[in-house]
């Protein structure tokens, strides 16, 4: 069955898959949605036969059909290899009564490596394809983890530039770290005195801004995403949690058609849409539970049927979920309307014109699988430290978020299912907030090595590459600017 994709404003002609990778967003401001969603047609007891490289072609085979298996096959090879640092890829971990599904293996310690270490073979394979002569560059904006991995994934790739733009100062020092010295002749990092949505908002426009995509074409560029609006980065996300499921069949945890629970700690709505994706798919899942930061929107939302932004934003400790406009609730959005592009269209004009929406009660009742709550700062601290100390287990902040939100379902329901947490990031890349939670006094004012030392025998993990090669690595990037100047940076960028 071939998969087309359209916008989920209405607008567009309907593309391949490759097409909609090439150009990430649509040219009417809405994202690329497939058209239907495929099932997997493969008995549930047979996952856990798979590897995890053989599962991803099971999954993103049924989505992007346009991709011949070789294609396919040769994208998977090369993306999901011995730069993650477990053969496994993404490993299960039981830990204080969850599973936590490790997705922060790939080489920038965040879960962002499962989609970005194959976006770049799949968009210059969707170029191949499309005979595209033109070089195609990647605007990116990121609250923090997306822009290395992103930089990680196309540094050096032939035909390609990418240009990041972060928070100045909304992101981890390690993370900004890892930006500002990223190699490759074709990488730009820019940072903003804005936060994320302004960035994510300024990228979008550019998108389709009708002058600046003729003052590309002429000079031989176009622009596509990294960011999960695209396409491309979702459908490998999808991945991950039929794997998770094979992990829980094999160990005999679950039977096959036992439904699971996920728990998913939630900035942009890209990794919780992929888990609905993936039910859609034929993946059991009983509930979705969405985490959030101090930054709590999509509580609100799931709580009354309203979204509403206008509120101040917050600069927390799980700066990734830092977000105000989560962009692919518009997927969802579109599904729970019956895929109603006017309707959807209406809500998104709505959010920009006056910064809120509501939902009808037909819409609020394809709410009902999603369970909404949030961790205060001091809240994700307390599960960090309850989780090491009562299971000897280390998280991040931003998994620490989930592992509290599931706890504060717990709470409220009982329910016994099965459970898993995704864990998007590594500790080593917050070391400051992790210490802080498991001894404040102890771990104080240590230098960035003191701190990778005292999580190395904390958690009895080794430190990673990535975290070691920051010690010696040269800045390469220090352009800032304010958030209405972007257009003009990315123009000065590509000497336009
Ligand atoms: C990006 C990110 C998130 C949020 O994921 P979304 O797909 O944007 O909802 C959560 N945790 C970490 C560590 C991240 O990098």
């Amino acid at each position: 069955m071939e998969i087309r994709y359209k916008s989920t404003r209405g607008n567009s002609d309907e593309v391949l898959a490759s097409q909609a990778i090439l150009q990430g967003l649509s040219a009417d401001g809405g994202l690329f949605v497939p058209m239907q969603i495929p099932r997997l047609d493969m008995a549930l007891e047979k996952l856990g036969e798979l590897s995890y490289q053989e599962l991803a072609y099971a999954v993103m085979s049924k989505f992007l059909t346009d991709f011949t298996e070789e294609e396919l096959k040769d994208c998977i090879r090369k993306a999901y290899d011995d730069k993650f640092d477990t053969a496994v890829i993404a490993p299960l971990v039981q830990a204080g009564g969850a599973y936590y599904l490790e997705l922060y293996h790939g080489t920038t310690i965040a879960f962002k490596d499962m989609a970005l270490s194959i976006l770049p073979h799949l968009m210059t394979t969707a170029a191949r394809k499309n005979q595209v002569d033109k070089e195609i560059v990647i605007l990116t904006a990121t609250s923090g983890d997306t822009g290395k991995a992103a930089m990680a994934g196309f540094a050096d790739v032939p035909g390609t530039r990418i240009i990041v733009f972060y928070p100045k100062y909304g992101v981890s020092p390690i993370q900004e770290k890892q930006m500002v010295t990223q190699k490759g002749e074709n990488t730009y990092v820019v940072g903003i005195t804005g936060n994320f949505d302004d960035a994510q908002t300024a990228v979008k426009e550019m998108f389709h801004d009708p002058k600046l995509a003729r003052e590309l074409e002429e000079a031989g560029f176009q622009f596509s995403s990294a960011n999960s609006i695209n396409i491309g980065r979702l459908v490998p996300q999808i991945v991950y949690y039929f794997y998770a499921y094979s992990q829980l069949l094999k160990d005999k945890t679950i039977a096959a058609g036992d439904p699971i629970n996920v728990v998913v700690p939630t900035g942009n709505f890209g990794n919780i849409l992929a888990a609905f994706y993936a039910r859609e798919m034929g993946l059991p899942v009983h509930k979705f539970l969405c985490a959030s930061n101090e930054n709590k929107v999509l509580y609100d939302f799931f709580r009354t049927g309203s979204y509403d932004k206008n509120r101040s934003f917050v600069v927390t400790n799980s700066p990734s979920m830092d977000i105000l406009v989560s962009s692919n609730l518009e997927r969802l959005l579109y599904r729970l309307c019956g895929e109603d592009a006017i309707r959807c269209r209406e809500l998104m004009e709505a959010l920009s014109a006056q910064g809120s929406y509501t939902l009808d009660t037909a819409m609020q009742e394809g709410l009902r699988d999603f369970y909404g709550n949030y961790c205060t700062q001091g809240e994700t601290m307390e599960s960090i430290s309850a989780l090491y100390y009562g299971a000897d287990y280390l998280l991040d902040p931003h998994t620490a978020v989930a592992a509290g939100v599931y706890q504060k379902y717990l709470r409220e329901t009982d329910d016994q299912t099965v459970t898993v947490i995704a864990s998007t990031a590594s500790p080593y890349k917050f070391p400051q907030s992790v210490l802080d939670a498991l001894d404040k006094e102890r771990y104080q004012g240590l230098s960035e090595e003191e701190m990778a030392e005292a999580l190395h025998k904390a958690s009895s993990r080794p430190i990673p590459p990535a975290i070691q090669e920051l010690r010696t690595a040269k800045v390469r990037h220090q352009r800032v600017v304010e958030a209405a100047d972007m257009p003009k940076a990315v123009k000065e960028i590509l000497g336009l």
